[in-house]
């Protein structure tokens, strides 16, 4: 049963089956069961219109990459994962759904403040609590009501260990987690996004601003916790998308062009397009 719905809804998609684009919608790995499956999905900004005809399926427990030319929509798509962009007044969805865990996100039934501890989310700029490196961890469970030291002893550990931050932070843990490296505190909001045992971690271009050996130890993160959850990762750095996922949606315009395995992305991509952007014609 998936925790953010009062009950599950495995709700059939209201519209046609999904089209039979499937370069565009699924990846070519499909050794994984579908995590996040967008059908359909326009989206809005007052008029504007920011994504067009959306359906994308991303496997579970992969790293998938967003790449595309600024303003194609990327984080918006990402936003909506997690419902961040019920927060902007003027957003909204036309048509489509998003489905995780095959619920419809968007039902009636589905508790948003859930929905986001099954997707935790990491920004571009770090952003640590003003509070110990402890307290950040401990935060999302402390407002779930779990206050055994014991327990949040444990977890606190393990997040850090899970985010290679541990060794170099264990002997400070009741300093604040505004007195860590650039590098650190990013590390350490992705401990603090895993202390919760989301399903999901979406990243919006979490190393831009980041030194190269701060950026290759999130990279690397990144590699260890992909088996045990399922990663988006925003970036404008093509060649972080080659190091760091699995497979590569490449989007212009609002429009998803092309989604596939991130090798052949790179290599031998199926849209002109995509081959226009990743050789440099233009982005
Ligand atoms: P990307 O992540 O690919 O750079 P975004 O998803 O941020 O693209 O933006 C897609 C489009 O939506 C852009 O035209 C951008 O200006 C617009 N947009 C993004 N956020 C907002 C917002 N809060 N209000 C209005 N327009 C927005």
């Amino acid at each position: 049963m998936n925790s953010y719905a009062t009950e599950p809804r495995m709700k059939p998609p209201e519209t046609a089956p999904m089209p039979q684009i499937a370069a565009a919608v699924e990846s070519d790995d499909q050794t994984q069961p579908t995590m996040i499956e967008v059908e359909k999905l326009d989206f809005y900004y007052g008029k504007s219109q920011a994504l067009h005809d959306v359906s994308i399926k991303i496997p579970a427990n992969k790293v998938t990459a967003f790449i595309g030319p600024s303003g194609c929509g990327k984080s918006t798509l990402l936003r909506c994962f997690n419902r961040m962009n019920d927060l902007v007044d003027v957003a909204r969805i036309g048509n489509g759904q998003i489905r995780i865990h095959g619920v419809d996100i968007h039902h009636s039934d589905v508790d948003v403040i859930a929905l986001r501890r099954q997707v935790g989310m990491v920004f571009q700029k770090s952003n640590p609590f003003p509070k110990s490196i402890y307290e950040n961890i401990t935060y999302g469970l402390q407002i779930q009501g779990i206050t055994d030291r014991k327990i949040l002893d444990e977890v606190v550990e393990k997040s850090l260990r899970g985010a290679a931050l541990w060794d170099e932070v264990k002997d400070r843990l009741h300093t604040s987690g505004l007195g860590l490296s650039g590098g650190q505190q990013q590390r350490l909001c992705i401990a603090r996004a895993i202390a919760v045992e989301p399903s999901i971690i979406l990243m919006d271009e979490p190393c831009s601003a980041l030194d190269p050996i701060a950026t290759s130890k999130v990279e690397e993160l990144i590699q260890q916790l992909k088996g045990k959850f399922t990663i988006v990762i925003v970036t404008h750095n093509m060649q972080q998308a080659g190091r760091c996922s699995d497979q590569t949606a490449f989007f212009y315009l609002g429009k998803l062009i092309e989604f596939a395995k991130t090798e052949k992305i790179f290599t031998n991509p199926a849209q002109k397009q995509t081959e226009d952007y990743i050789t440099g014609r233009f982005g």
